[in-house]
């Protein structure tokens, strides 16, 4: 008896996974198929076997969802230039990338190439060493948008690689194939019926949402064909449009691998524990990670400044250090969203959020209970006094990166805090002023605060008013010769 039941136990655990097996086969067989058909629509062998390196010149115009001067659309935008460049065969990367937005101004690179990896920075004219360079995360962003590579690295990985169905939109019909590069979520990969061109792509971030590719008008270059523009969207908007304004086809990279000898060479960046500083007494600016939060002793109670990620933790650490106190206020700099990710933090610990009157709705929409969120809003100035301490919480906006921006100055230590203007480097001289730099310099001077130590979200260095002299004084690094 007990044999029978376990021979008819085999039996169903064989038929199941037969079905199994089949299922499975069938799907993947059918995602090898949209997989060689769509390689043979990109250039075939060209593709898979001619194609050595890559040079791609784009032009982009960012829009600035949720993270523009204003609180709500029409967004503000800006426009960079970039450079990529890939070897195939040696698993060389290189970006250059230069632009503007938010107020501020960049122009950087990075190189991966073995040992001579490098990250520079052209404004502020330093180059530091990338000790672990990592090709593969590195070049990831550019594979994903450049519909070429996404199809080598995607037959590269056909073992994992699913048909996850077929859609039609606008009268165009698509097969969808599923695969997962070595980092990141998973990519939805639309080809055309027509054509077996890859069209759109998709990837679901958690707690971000939905990013969409659209690659169009696509030509042809050494029997592979590149897409010349290119649409992101994020959650149905559009958040950037790029023209791809240059492809070159096997050609050497060497030029893009030197490093101008006029830089200077700088110690590259460390890991940022989390850490905690007291400032002065009974004020600690807590955090890592490349966010900070201010928290200042109040007697009995304590008063929080800034919204960045990580607020818990922090907390966690400053009440090693104070004990038990309650958090009563906590108070957001701007409304970006990396700016309101302490309000459900703050609105857990029973504290009233103090924000600027314009971000009210974002710092409502960021709350667990928007509606029964403890909120304080500050037209000009709000004064907070305990214990003979005094906090005067300011807007001191508009800047070049918002309209409106709380800071939280404390007269009498001389301690200012405040987010995205003025952040000293964790290593490295201090870079020439960014226009929202020289904003922030303007408000202070409008404000008529004579701040000892600007306290940065983003620093776990405080600057003093000459480092902000010396920033405003540095005269650009000319750009890449
Ligand atoms: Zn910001």
């Amino acid at each position: 008896m007990k044999k029978l039941l376990s021979l008819a136990l085999l039996g169903a655990l064989a038929a199941s996974v037969a079905f199994a097996e089949n299922f499975t086969e069938i799907n993947t067989d059918k995602a090898k198929a949209l997989i060689d058909a769509a390689i043979e629509a990109h250039g075939g062998e060209d593709l898979t076997n001619n194609l050595h390196t890559l040079i791609i010149e784009t032009s982009t115009k960012n829009y600035s969802v949720d993270q523009s001067r204003g609180t709500e659309a029409p967004w503000d935008t800006s426009v960079n230039e970039s450079v990529d460049a890939i070897d195939l065969d040696n698993s060389i990367f290189v970006n250059l990338a230069a632009g503007s937005g938010g107020g501020f101004e960049f122009n950087n690179g990075t190189i991966i190439n073995g040992d001579d990896s490098y990250q520079l920075n052209f404004r502020a004219g330093t180059v530091s060493g990338i000790a672990e360079p990592d090709y593969d995360t590195t070049s990831g962003p550019f594979v994903r948008v450049t519909p070429a590579l996404l199809l080598r690295t995607l037959k590269d990985r056909e073992a994992n690689a699913h048909f996850l169905g077929e859609t039609s939109i606008d009268d165009v019909d698509y097969n969808i194939v599923g695969f997962s590069m070595t980092v990141g979520p998973a990519i939805s990969l639309y080809f055309e019926k027509d054509t077996n061109l890859l069209r759109r792509s998709e990837r679901v971030f958690p707690g971000f949402g939905l990013v969409e590719y659209r690659f169009d008008d696509y030509v042809d270059k050494n029997g592979v064909i590149y897409n010349q523009s290119f649409t992101l969207y994020l959650n149905g908007d559009v958040n950037l449009e790029r023209d791809i304004t240059s492809v070159k086809v096997n050609e050497p990279l060497d030029g893009l691998l030197e490093v101008p000898t006029a830089l200077v060479s700088i110690p590259e960046q460390q890991p940022d524990p989390l850490s905690r500083q007291e400032l002065d007494d009974g004020v600690w600016l807590i955090g890592g990670n490349g966010t900070y939060a201010m928290f200042v002793d109040m007697g009995d109670y304590i008063f929080a400044a800034g919204g960045t990620a990580g607020i818990p933790d922090r907390i966690e650490s400053l009440r090693e250090a104070v004990g038990d106190k309650p958090i009563r206020y906590g108070m957001l700099t701007h409304h970006h969203f990396d700016h309101v990710l302490g309000v459900a933090a703050y609105e857990d610990e029973g504290a009233t959020v103090i924000a600027a009157t314009a971000h009210e709705r974002i710092a409502r929409r960021a709350a667990a209970d928007g509606e029964r969120l403890k909120l304080e809003l500050v037209d000009e100035r709000r004064i907070i006094e305990a214990e003979g301490r005094r906090i005067e919480i300011i807007d001191i906006g508009p800047t070049a990166h918002t309209e409106h921006l709380l800071v939280a100055w404390l007269p009498e230590e001389g301690i200012l805090f405040e987010a995205d203007h003025f952040a000293m480097p964790r290593v490295g001289p201090i870079p020439p002023a960014v226009t929202s730099t020289k904003t922030f310099a303007e408000a202070l001077a409008r404000q008529g605060l004579s701040v000892k130590r600007i306290v940065s979200a983003h620093s776990p260095k405080p600057g003093t008013r000459e480092d902000l002299e010396q920033a405003l004084n540095r005269e650009e690094f000319q750009a890449r010769q």
